[in-house]
């Protein structure tokens, strides 16, 4: 059976891997000519997603991966502060956390590697044509398959072609993702933000994530001699939120040192205590970048609304999810262990109807718990919301510091 995937993303790459494990001919294509040009964020790998992986690739890979990864299980627990910086809570317990987090170039160049030379990259693709099936590309001809599968990202032509219309929509939400070097920021706003992640909420819909990352003090396997992780020290990899709207969307056309300046003055204008800020003016401006969310419907029923054929997709492709539940590359890890699984049982239009019926479920229970979070910080955007969190957030740090 051939397949041909189109898009060597984190779900495409899982999938090329896992098929190609498995004997299947697989080809993947990519429009990028350099796997490791990706986001410069990480990517929490839960332990649903590790076993998936675990099923496509070889032991190797994920003994690499986990000696280049940063183990939950050894962070503070998660904070949650205020616009000033105080402390309104913390999140539950990590010990017993399985996950972990990878750079996210990291992941893909050891997918990539999974896949060897059935990846071509430098190769966009402009449609998919049901007669066939066959893959068109903007500079070749047309390759035909048994199966296609769109892995394409959040606006695949793929999902595009087979749903006959766009498969998600803007969230409402303009993000923001940089890298800091811990030991750039001050004294205090080292102590402060301790080696563990936290969120800071505020009214008016501004948000700021800080992951905490430590590949090599934290290292999920002590295994140094794989380690081939980018981040090679204590590092926060924040995302800064705020809500769509003219002004916001025309920050996503600036980029580096110009970008950080408008993130941080669109925060002071939201009057956030300056040192709260310091771990977006300290980062290093060529890992800032700007991008919109796109979210699917959370509807199970929504997702992949096509009868199950000889093309199919995969990952945002089908259910879009915004980054606020770490959990969409997860999901597109999932997504092709799933279709892996069922096409070895059997390579019938029936099992890519048994895939997608998973996928639907995981697509909505994923997009489910990304969107609380994505509703809760428009919420504070409204009149009432803006008043509620200008009035609890004191209240919320009083107690904490009481309880103290
Ligand atoms: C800031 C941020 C932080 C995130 N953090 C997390 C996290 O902690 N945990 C988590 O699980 N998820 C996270 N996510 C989400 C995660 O990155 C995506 O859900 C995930 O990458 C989806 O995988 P995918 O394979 O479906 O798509 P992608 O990884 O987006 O891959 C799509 C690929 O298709 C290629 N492509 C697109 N169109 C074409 C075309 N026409 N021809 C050829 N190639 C094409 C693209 O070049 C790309 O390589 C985050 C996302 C962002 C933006």
């Amino acid at each position: 059976m051939r397949v041909v995937v189109v898009g060597g993303g984190i779900g495409g790459l899982a999938l090329g891997a896992g098929l190609r494990g498995r004997g299947f001919e697989v080809s993947v294509f990519d429009r990028d000519t350099d796997v490791t040009a990706t986001g410069g964020y990480h990517i929490t790998l839960d332990d649903r997603a590790q076993s998936a992986l675990a099923e496509l690739v070889e032991p190797k890979i994920m003994q690499r991966l986990l000696a280049s990864g940063s183990a939950l299980r050894l962070r503070e627990r998660d904070a949650f502060w205020d616009r000033r910086g105080r402390l309104l809570g913390r999140g539950p317990d990590l010990s017993g956390s399985g996950s972990v987090d990878v750079d996210r170039i990291t992941l893909r160049t050891l997918l990539a590697e999974a896949v060897g030379d059935d990846l071509h990259l430098g190769r966009a693709v402009s449609g998919v044509s049901a007669d066939g099936p066959q893959v068109l590309f903007s500079d070749g001809a047309p390759i035909s398959a048994d199966l296609v599968v769109g892995a394409d990202g959040a606006h695949s032509v793929v999902a595009r072609h087979l749903a006959g219309g766009p498969t998600n929509r803007p969230a409402g939400i303009i993000g923001f993702s940089g890298r800091t070097l811990r030991r750039d920021l001050s004294q205090p706003e080292q102590q402060r933000l301790r080696s563990r992640s936290g969120t800071a909420i505020a009214p008016h819909g501004a948000a700021l994530y800080v992951g905490f990352l430590d590949p090599v003090g934290n290292a999920a396997l002590d295994a140094p001699e794989l380690r081939m992780s980018v981040t090679t020290g204590p590092t926060y990899i924040w995302g800064a939120m705020l809500p769509e709207s003219a002004a916001t969307g025309a920050l996503r056309t600036l980029r580096g040192g110009e970008l950080q300046a408008a993130i941080l003055a669109a925060f002071r204008k939201r009057r956030w205590a300056e040192h709260t800020l310091e771990v977006i003016a300290k980062a290093d401006p060529q890992s800032v970048a700007a991008f919109r969310f796109n979210a699917a419907s959370t509807r199970a029923a929504d997702l992949a609304p096509w009868p199950a054929g000889r093309i199919t997709a995969l990952g945002d492709a089908v259910h879009a999810t915004p980054p606020t539940a770490g959990m969409g590359a997860g999901a597109a890890i999932r997504d092709a262990a799933s279709l892996v699984r069922h096409l070895s049982e059997d390579g019938s239009t029936a099992a890519v109807g048994r895939f997608e019926a998973e996928m639907r479920q995981r697509g909505s229970e994923v997009l489910t718990l990304a969107m609380k979070t994505v509703r809760w910080i428009l919420a504070t955007d409204t009149g009432f919301g803006a008043a509620a969190t200008a009035a609890a957030t004191p209240v919320l740090a009083a107690a904490v510091r009481l309880r103290r």
